[in-house]
């Protein structure tokens, strides 16, 4: 897996609840009012110090490593039963039990909290963890020493402690679910996927009736608020749906393109269901002995459960099922990589450069670029560029502003080095107006979203700290329908204009201003010398 070191973000105001108050009001009708307050319940229910327990039974030594078909893994799943049942849970396996049999004594774990108001569709979310680990090691599953326990405390106890959590606090609130939940603990990933791919064989209900499948692996070493979520390319809108959930968790989320068969959630994706999964990195005591419980970062942990709480509550809910998205197969880190990459520098709409230092007679031009359109209207170097429209320019960054978002032509107010008299000078200003300086391109699998692909130096986005590759969900709290609609809101609604935008996982509020070069009309008052 690969782990790309990324920048920390360094901008903006916090997403404040009170603007989060808007869109969740455009999107939820008022009978939501009171499921808000299940899920508040369920969130604050949400206790460390039961993850902590969980994880400590799960990864304690009298468990042997939770090997599968061996008396450890048995004992293990033993107790998720013992955990589930008294959650209040109902069995999902084989008979009535919590059990489904496979292989050589192995044994998945089902259970599920049915919804209150199933959606016509009948699609239930999945929700799932390996809770088997490598026993002893061996040579094909160990990196060493062998022959001692691998308490697997990261590999996958720290997952399996979150699902727990999470059916316990969603069970105590059931009443809030629209949509039912199967959570299933899988026996046998270690050997390859096998209790996944059994169910795919043999599943409990039919496969086309899961609407989301919801993988957590390894989640117990969070380093730096920072996760990955690998899938978001397997449905449609999974990586906005994310990021709106993680508003008051805040993690630095890492959406990974490339899935691998290393996880139950592939063979879902493989067969044609929308599968997530939810990671916090390797390290150097995957698959060793030494993967034990005080290496993880249980606070870490219990931050990831509440957003998979978050995440969970808002997939039960009354939303338009989310559509499969098949091209995820042919997409890798260099598509998207493309798909995030700057677009190419667009040709000055001026074309003179002038040093910013000193601008208190107004601009003093230090070169024209070539074929631009000051040189074709005959501006030359050491000319002085007194005011624009009339009105005295004060600001470099606002002149470079009102030249971005002026339509063409514009009028200068230029003064020649050798003359004294200020003459006006029409310039025919090259492309359309770019009133605040953002190109950027759509998304097939996030419709609806806008992913910057220029940021214009000395714009009002640049100002507001806006970068390429940040994604645009909401302008003044409106999601747009079209390209054609955002573009003309971003050309005709009044400035400061409120955008929401999303940086690796995290929403922010920014508020783009409109500042004309200076209101100073140019009167003989103010008319230099
Ligand atoms: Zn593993």
């Amino acid at each position: 897996m690969t782990h790309p070191a990324r920048s920390r973000p360094a901008m903006l105001q916090p997403y404040s609840p009170l603007v989060r108050y808007v869109p969740i009001l455009l999107i939820t009708a008022s009978p939501f009012a009171a499921a808000e307050s299940n899920l508040d319940r369920a969130r604050n229910s949400i206790a460390s110090s039961r993850l902590q327990t969980h994880v400590e039974v799960l990864a304690d030594d009298t468990f042997e490593g939770r090997e599968a078909g061996t008396r450890g893994g048995h004992a293990a799943a033993g107790y998720l039963v013992q955990c589930l049942q008294q959650a209040g849970l109902r069995p999902a396996g084989e008979d009535g039990s919590y059990y489904q049999h496979f292989g050589n004594g192995f044994r998945n774990v089902l259970a599920t909290i049915r919804g209150c108001d199933p959606p016509e569709d009948s699609s239930v979310i999945l929700v799932c963890g390996h809770f088997d680990h490598v026993g002893f090691g061996s040579r094909q599953n160990s990196y060493g020493p062998l022959g001692r326990i691998h308490n697997g405390a990261d590999d996958n106890a720290s997952g399996v402690a979150a699902l727990l959590e999470i059916a316990r606090t969603l069970a105590s609130q059931q009443a809030g679910l629209t949509r039912s939940l199967l959570f299933v603990f899988w026996d046998g990933e270690e050997q390859g996927l096998l209790g996944s791919k059994h169910w795919l064989e043999h599943p409990t209900l039919p496969v086309s009736q899961i609407g989301l499948v919801v993988n957590v692996d390894m989640i117990g070493r969070m380093r730096d608020r920072h996760i990955e979520v690998l899938g978001t390319r397997t449905g449609f809108r999974l990586r906005q749906l994310i990021s709106r959930q993680n508003v008051g968790v805040d993690l630095q989320i890492d959406f990974d393109w490339e899935l691998k068969a290393n996880s139950d959630h592939y063979p879902f994706a493989e067969r044609g269901t929308p599968a997530l999964m939810f990671h916090t990195g390797l390290h150097d005591d995957y698959h060793r002995p030494s993967d034990d419980t005080h290496l993880l970062n249980i606070a870490g942990l219990e931050q990831i459960t509440r957003l998979l709480v978050n995440v969970l509550w808002e997939t039960c809910r009354p939303s338009p099922a989310i559509r499969f998205r098949a091209n995820w197969q042919d997409e890798s880190d260099s598509q998207r990589n493309q798909l995030e990459a700057e677009a190419s520098r667009q040709p000055p709409r001026l074309g003179i450069q002038w040093d910013p230092a000193d601008i208190s007679a107004g601009l003093r031009v230090s070169s024209v670029t070539r074929d631009s359109p000051a040189a074709k209207a005959g501006l030359q170097p050491n000319d002085l560029v007194v005011a624009l429209d009339g009105r005295k320019i004060t600001d470099s960054q606002g002149f470079q502003r009102s030249i971005l978002s002026h339509s063409s032509p514009v009028v200068l107010s230029v003064r020649s080095p050798s003359g004294s008299d200020v003459f006006p000078l029409t310039v025919a200003l090259r492309g359309t107006p770019r009133r605040f300086g953002i190109s950027w391109r759509n998304d097939e699998a996030e419709p609806g979203v806008a992913i910057l692909t220029r940021v214009d130096v000395g714009s009002a986005a640049a100002a507001a700290g806006l970068r390429v590759a940040d994604r645009l969900y909401e302008v003044s709290g409106n999601q747009w329908s079209s390209g054609e609609q955002l573009a003309q809101w971003l050309n005709r609604l009044s400035a400061p204009l409120p955008l929401l935008v999303e940086r690796d996982g995290r929403l922010k509020i920014v508020v783009l201003e409109e500042r004309i070069t200076s209101t100073d009309s140019l009167s003989p008052k103010h008319n230099p010398r």
